[in-house]
């Protein structure tokens, strides 16, 4: 019988970790079952405890897993995370683990079987049990390209499994494993059906017993066809200067600063392929997994078997498929978007964070991560260098580089292929003065795309408002319609003849008089990418339109297919929002126009500069990478603001040369921390209070800046009242200060926002 020994237990319940009688030796984070006054619950090992509480100890019920789900370094990760983050293990592990074992995470592993134990013992069949015992089916880059609808068709390859060579085999299937013994363990199914001159029937028995498998891969000798003939890339001198000066065998943080196509990619797939060498793995964390279906190739192309996809947006089954991978210690090089910073990777040699200026790595829900700063967290405990790239850092990256803390490096030069679009300004005042009205597309514009569309180019037309007015207000007594539920007001959608909220979804017939007042006239405000591309089918009636926004792109994979259609070259003019500014190449796309560029200056939020030069050089970008030499067309009313002046020049370093100076006299980040509470209620007066008692609980904590309580930027969303309160700070240690002299109750009314992007959600 074990010995039993005091073992602090982190429970599924918003109470404090208790402490039980465990065997001794369990390991931190192995899962066990435990009695509570209110019923049993599932608990995580946190280790012994030092210092037992002197009652009489419960000993735990059940050890469900004979080892950690997760790496003993992610279990650091995960604790720094609960730190700093304020947020219990129960809402971070479902961020790392497979749905089915979180989901309900109170049920054993597949009823009781476990995979590693299986693998061990040779046990594939028990293995491919347990997979679907998960609901897991296996899901390889083919089916993925497959399912999108993308290019690059997928092959078979056959592989020798570690099982023992079977006691009797026929002749034919001798045949088959001598010649796959010879091929080093692997060949493709075609050809090693060739080179035996037997059936696939003889296979199809070896696959039955175990000792080889099919493994669906790309097709990469197509793979090679499409992308040109010569793949194999030569680093430029400053590649391989920045390859040499990532130190791969202990921490360091760099930022990778080029702009989009000076090869930045290629310089992540040489140290990837360095760290591979090594047997040890790589984690590389994306934006957005959709619109990568281009690095998915290269990756897979690169390191053909080795690549295993995290995914946020494919359903549960296809995501855990990938994850089981992992945890079966089967795919070296784990691609991912947010939450795969946390993924249960082993011996981690590099991370890399491709775009780490983008949004989407933060996420906007409990609990409130940063994946970007986690993953140079990660990587200092995992003791591994960490590559931040970025076309346009992200400030506090830049800033890091500057004091030090990360290093910098460059790449100036272009590849051939790749041009830097001219970039003109267009002022809409001057516009407005000459035509006395309003003008959505100004002459040049229109100019620029007859001449294109008679070149048979394409071009894209960018305007960051979906709908097709923004709002409706009335001429008699100037009210505007807002939804009943939101402080905001509802955007007309023509084609679905419909008011709609943006935020909660309510819609409502356009009504014939106004609500307010019963006059008859009725006048929408502002323009939104509907309406342009109504007027643009009026404009050009012969030219294939296509509207990429959010309300055209619902359907899952769809966006992904307007996007591949527009780079085949089968559309004349592209119009949506921001999401058209990622991904894809377009070859024949010469000219962009950017209707209203300083619409994000509006938005009351310290970034807004921030996020409008960033969106407008990545729009502009777009054009940089046909074939032909492009030109974009930023329309704008202030044409003299930074953000504006820098986008035109592609200048983020004098961009950052000027927002910094500014941010630091306003003490806001990079040069200050951020707490942001929020609260919410149904009254105004109830989502005050706990903020307004949270803050005088924190004015006698030193060093902090403490504003509000305040309302939100949208006070009111599903009729729920908005407060919030900001806390600032030098340093983030008065932040940690605060949230140990007040910390919040689990599932209270007050939730906390650690480096808060988005203030208006
Ligand atoms: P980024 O990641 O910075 O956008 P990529 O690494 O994707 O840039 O490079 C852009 C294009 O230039 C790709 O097609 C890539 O294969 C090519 N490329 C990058 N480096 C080189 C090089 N040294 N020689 C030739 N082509 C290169
Ligand atoms: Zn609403």
């Amino acid at each position: 019988m074990d010995t039993l020994i005091p073992t602090r237990i982190e429970l599924a319940r918003p109470l404090p970790p208790l402490t039980y009688l465990a065997p001794a030796g369990l390991q931190p984070g192995m899962r066990v079952e435990v009695r509570l006054r209110s019923g049993r619950t599932l608990g995580v090992v946190l280790g012994p405890d030092p210092a037992p509480p002197a009652v009489k100890l419960r000993p735990v019920d059940k050890v469900l897993d004979p080892f950690p789900l997760l790496p003993p370094r992610l279990w650091d990760l995960l604790d720094f995370a609960g730190r700093y983050y304020g947020c219990g293990l129960a809402h971070l592990l479902p961020l790392c683990l497979p749905q089915a074992v979180v989901a309900d995470w109170e049920t054993p592993l597949a009823s009781g079987q476990r995979l590693c134990d299986l693998r061990d013992a040779g046990d594939w069949a028990g293995l491919a049990q347990a997979g679907a015992a998960w609901g897991a089916g296996t899901l390889d880059l083919p089916t993925l390209f497959h399912r999108r609808g993308l290019r690059g068709a997928g092959v078979t390859e056959v592989r020798r499994t570690p099982a023992p060579h079977p006691p009797r085999v026929t002749p034919s299937q001798a045949k088959v494993l001598l010649a796959l013994e010879g091929a080093g363990g692997a060949m493709l199914e075609a050809e090693l059906l060739d080179a035996c001159a037997v059936g696939p029937g003889v296979l199809a028995n070896l696959v039955k017993q175990g000792v080889v498998e099919r493994v669906k891969r790309l097709d990469l000798m197509s793979q090679r066809r499409e992308e040109g003939p010569d793949r194999t890339v030569v680093l430029n001198e400053e590649q391989r200067r920045a390859v040499g000066a990532v130190d791969l065998d202990g921490f360091s943080a760099t930022l990778l600063y080029g702009i989009t196509g000076s090869g930045k990619t290629e310089v992540y797939l040489e140290l990837a392929g360095r760290v591979l060498a090594r047997g040890r793995r790589v984690l590389w964390l994306v934006p957005e997994i959709g619109l990568t279906p281009r690095l998915l190739a290269r990756l897979e192309a690169r390191f053909p078997g080795k690549v295993a996809v995290g995914h946020a947006g494919l359903n549960a089954t296809e995501k855990q498929a990938d994850v089981l991978r992992l945890l079966q210690d089967e795919a070296p090089l784990f691609v991912g978007v947010r939450n795969a910073v946390l993924a249960p990777l082993k011996d981690i040699g590099l991370i890399i964070v491709d775009e780490e200026q983008e949004g989407s790595y933060k996420s906007e829900e409990h609990p409130r991560i940063n994946a970007r700063d986690l993953a140079v967290k990660r990587a200092h405990l995992e003791g591994c260098p960490v590559v931040l790239g970025s076309a346009t850092p992200s400030l506090e990256s830049w800033h890091a580089a500057h004091a030090g803390r990360y290093r910098l490096l460059r790449l100036t030069e272009r590849p051939a292929g790749v041009t830097l679009p001219t970039v003109k300004v267009v002022d809409l005042r001057e516009c407005y003065k000459e035509e006395r009205r309003k003008v959505v597309f100004s002459p040049v514009l229109l100019k620029g795309m007859r001449e294109a569309l008679a070149l048979g180019q394409q071009a894209m037309l960018l305007l960051n408002r979906r709908g097709f007015e923004n709002f409706w207000m009335c001429r008699a007594c100037g009210k505007t319609f807002d939804c009943p539920h939101c402080a905001l007001s509802l955007t007309y959608h023509k084609g679905a003849y419909r008011l709609r909220c943006h935020l909660c979804g309510y819609e409502t017939a356009p009504p014939e008089v106004c609500i307010h007042c019963g006059a008859e006239h009725l006048r929408g405000v502002g323009e939104g990418t509907e309406q342009i591309e109504d007027q643009l089918r009026e404009l050009f009636p012969g030219a294939r339109i296509l509207r990429l926004d959010r309300d055209t792109t619902t359907r899952r994979g769809s966006l992904e297919a307007g996007l591949l259609a527009a780079e085949a070259g089968e559309v004349d003019i592209l119009v949506g929002t921001q999401m058209l500014a990622k991904g894809h190449t377009f070859p024949k796309l010469t000219l962009v126009g950017i209707l209203n560029a300083d619409m994000g200056l509006k938005i009351p939020d310290f970034r807004a500069a921030e996020r409008t030069f960033q969106l407008l050089t990545q729009v502009a970008g777009r054009a940089g990478r046909a074939e032909l030499s492009g030109r974009v067309l930023l329309q704008t009313y202030s044409p003299d603001h930074p953000a504006i002046v820098h986008a035109v020049a592609q200048n983020f370093e004098g961009f950052a040369a000027e927002e910094l100076p500014y941010r630091e006299a306003l003490g806001y980040p990079p040069y200050a921390a951020m707490s942001l509470y929020r609260s919410e209620g149904d009254s105004p007066r109830e989502a005050r209070e706990p903020l307004r008692k949270l803050r005088i609980r924190l004015e006698t904590v030193p060093g902090l800046r403490i504003l509000g309580p305040l309302e939100s930027p949208i006070a009111k969303v599903k009729d729920r009242y908005r407060m919030q309160l900001i806390l600032k700070s030098a340093s983030r240690g008065p932040l940690g200060e605060a949230m140990r002299a007040a910390p919040l109750e689990p599932g209270g009314p007050v939730t906390l926002d650690r480096d808060p992007l988005n203030f208006g959600v």
